[in-house]
């Protein structure tokens, strides 16, 4: 029998619905640069946070008089990195102000989300955020284990992590996640149920689970060619992914995305606007902003995108722009993302192709492995279609 997915409390409700729009800032700054990592960031570079605000907010105003968000309110501002918690708390409370004063906003409550590493704050600093109008906040534990994060290049000890997610608790954010990384170097079964059971034991409201990939350029992927990488076998990772399925959703979390689980209306509303491939603007060196059919990538270079804004150039580096049928294949495979999959009617509304007509073939054939499953009109991958998710999205890409 074929395993479906429940469906979410979202279920065909878009995050940022008809006329809303994501906002997320990228800050390019970490305290050192982890070896696996392959975002755009620099390790220090606190020299420059003034120069990046006074630039995120040129670009700002830029985006805002080009006219091309229309009339589009913000539903969700996303801080994301690189380390968000890098910059003082006043720095981003300032970039906060400046948003809700500029942008329009969803006259609901705002989910505004900031990633912190723990080894970047404090709890007086955390209770200057959730003052400001932060009122989600991801803290990016990675592992429990201390020789874990020693492996991974990790600026923190558990011991950190677990206070950091205390103080959060204390200064009142009631909306809480924490990253996690399986797969990781010397890592077994077991040492990954013990991290999974003591970050339970916090009651988190989200639960961000990524099995680590080694991107070609960084160092592991260096250590994996010289054979010095000793990551568990795929048949550990394939446990570790049951364990994690049995644990988490005896502790009240639904999975509602690959990676992703949450108690009932944590889902994390910011991302699932991504995942839909709704509106957004993305603010930042490197940022990239989806605005109807075109996307906008920002200069991924922090002295270079500062300059541009400053003497009143373009701050992208790319503009692409999609047709209905990209834009509509692209919506595909983000939409698998989600347990509650795609709707077929949706995407004829949004795009004018049948799901059904279009990927006829390909459907023929996953169908039978159980990798996807189809119900009336959503179209889903199935449990173990989700454990091959990249397999089955590079068939419908
Ligand atoms: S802290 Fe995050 S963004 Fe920074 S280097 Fe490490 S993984 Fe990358």
């Amino acid at each position: 029998m074929i395993a479906v997915p429940l469906l979410t409390p979202y279920a065909n409700t878009p995050a940022a619905g008809c006329g809303e729009m994501g906002l997320y800032v990228h800050v390019p700054f970490c305290l050192q640069k982890c070896p696996y990592c392959s975002f755009f960031s620099v390790a220090g570079g606190s020299e420059m946070h003034g120069n990046y605000a006074q630039a995120v907010e040129g670009q700002m105003q830029s985006v805002i008089e080009s006219g091309w968000i229309e009339d589009r309110q913000v539903a969700t501002i996303f801080f994301g990195g690189g380390t968000p918690s890098i910059l003082a708390p006043g720095v981003l409370a300032g970039l906060l102000r400046e948003f809700h004063k500029h942008f329009s906003m969803r006259e609901e409550k705002v989910e505004t989300s900031i990633e912190v590493n723990p080894a970047t704050v404090n709890y007086s600093d955390l209770a200057q955020l959730q003052q400001a109008g932060f009122n989600r906040i991801s803290i990016g534990v990675q592992s429990l284990s201390d020789g874990e994060l020693q492996k991974i290049g990790r600026p923190h000890t558990a011991k950190d992590a677990i206070q950091t997610i205390t103080d959060a608790r204390k200064a009142d954010f009631s909306n809480l996640n924490i990253d996690l990384m399986y797969g990781l170097p010397g890592q077994t079964v077991a040492s990954w149920e013990k991290t999974l059971q003591v970050a339970l034991q916090e009651e988190p409201d989200h639960l961000a689970l990524y099995e680590l990939t080694v991107e070609e350029g960084t160092p592991i992927a260096l250590q994996k060619h010289q054979g010095t990488l000793n990551l568990p076998s795929e048949d550990e990772v394939l446990e570790m992914m049951a364990v994690t399925e049995d644990m988490v959703s005896k502790a009240g979390f639904s999975r509602y995305e690959i990676s992703n689980y949450a108690r009932p209306g944590s889902e994390c509303r910011h991302n699932i606007n991504y995942w839909q491939n709704g509106w957004y603007v993305g603010l930042g060196p490197g940022a990239v902003s989806c605005l109807g059919g075109r996307r906008y990538t920002g200069v991924a270079d922090i002295d270079e995108y500062c300059r541009r804004i400053i003497s009143g150039k373009d701050w992208w580096s790319e503009m692409e722009e999609l047709d209905p049928e990209a834009r509509f294949r692209e919506t595909v495979v983000m939409g698998l993302r989600m347990t509650d999959g795609i709707s077929r009617e949706d995407l004829v509304r949004r795009f004018g192709f049948d799901i059904f007509e279009y990927y006829k073939d390909i459907l023929h054939h996953l169908e039978p492995q159980r990798l996807v499953n189809i119900q009336g009109d959503r179209f889903r991958l199935t449990h173990m279609g989700m454990n091959f998710a990249n397999q089955v999205m590079a068939l419908l890409v």
